[in-house]
């Protein structure tokens, strides 16, 4: 069966900014450039899909129901601009779990593997904080940091294969490596 390359994307800080725990879907605010990015993407043949840990949902600061709605209007809105997001994968859980589906932990990137039939090898992940990065890594995938200011070599995480500042640089630079 063919199997598909994907870019699994972190959402908050990402593809809107990072309201820390966004519970009202009227304060949505996309990034600059999210959308030609995404595009780009597309149009190599990459299947979007988003990943994002949502520690608010247990910490009774984000409700379930605003999260889903958050979620159906940022993919609407990716819609009209001729990009379809495939899935929401969200993990609600604290911080310290450790839970297998919260990043850096590879959960919602191996759920989305088996549901869309990903080659994870041939995969990306792109996020704004370097347990982005180890997701993707545990998973399989190679991994892009965006707008990140601290110095990579104190993280305890390998280091990403592309380290772009912003959405769009770093598609770029995917489609550069082929
Ligand atoms: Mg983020």
């Amino acid at each position: 069966m063919t199997k598909y390359p994907a870019v699994i994307l972190d959402r908050d800080g990402t593809l809107i900014v990072d309201r820390i725990y966004l519970n009202d879907p009227e304060q949505i605010q996309y990034l600059p450039g999210v959308f030609e990015a995404l595009r780009l993407l597309r149009d190599r043949g990459f299947k979007l899909i988003v990943a994002t840990n949502q520690s608010g949902v247990p910490r009774g600061l984000v409700k379930v129901q605003n999260l889903d709605e958050i979620h159906r209007r940022i993919q609407a809105k990716f819609c009209t601009e001729g990009v379809d997001l495939l899935a929401f994968h969200s993990a609600p859980f604290m911080t310290d779990d450790n839970h297998p589906m919260r990043k850096p932990n590879p959960g919602m990137l191996l759920e989305a593997a088996l549901r869309f039939n990903l080659d994870l090898s041939a995969s990306w992940m792109i996020g704004d904080r370097m347990t982005d990065v180890e997701a993707g890594h545990r998973a399989g995938t190679r991994s892009a940091l965006i707008g990140y200011s601290d110095p990579l070599e104190s993280s305890a995480f390998a280091l990403p294969e592309v380290h772009a500042p912003n959405l769009l640089v770093a598609a770029q630079e995917i489609l550069a490596r082929g």
